[in-house]
């Protein structure tokens, strides 16, 4: 479960980030976070991973909300950019590009993994 590994990088990052403002660790609100769907990450799994990492760290009032970006692809041939999204079916995405039916699409957002915002109590 790759989640935990990553919660903990979040939560290292948070930390170092309060310390470098010389903020106290507790009065750590809320982090909020962009995850891109292609990380393949279930942002439950994250929110429970980062939950118990940051009281393990002391903070123990912060709480977490995870935004998913969608797959944003962009045709290589015509340059239509377009969300895709998985079929209702489960079925793997057609790459292939509706308008000029070039298969050279280029992956330009759902690979985010960003830290939006720190906030804190004052
Ligand atoms: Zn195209």
């Amino acid at each position: 479960m790759h989640e935990m590994g990553l919660a903990a990088n979040v939560i290292d990052m948070v930390r170092a980030e309060l310390e470098k403002r010389n903020i106290d660790k507790s009065r750590l609100t809320a982090v909020k976070i962009t995850v891109g769907k292609m990380m393949q990450i279930v942002p439950d799994s994250l929110k429970f991973g980062l939950e118990i990492a940051s009281r393990a760290a002391g903070m123990h009032n912060a709480e977490f909300v995870i935004k998913e970006a969608p797959l944003k692809v962009k045709c290589g041939g015509c340059g239509r950019e377009e969300c895709m999204q998985r079929g209702a079916g489960g079925e793997d995405f057609s790459m292939a590009c509706k308008k000029c039916g070039a298969n050279n699409p280029q992956i330009t957002g759902g690979r985010e993994f960003t830290i939006d915002s720190i906030d804190v109590a004052d």
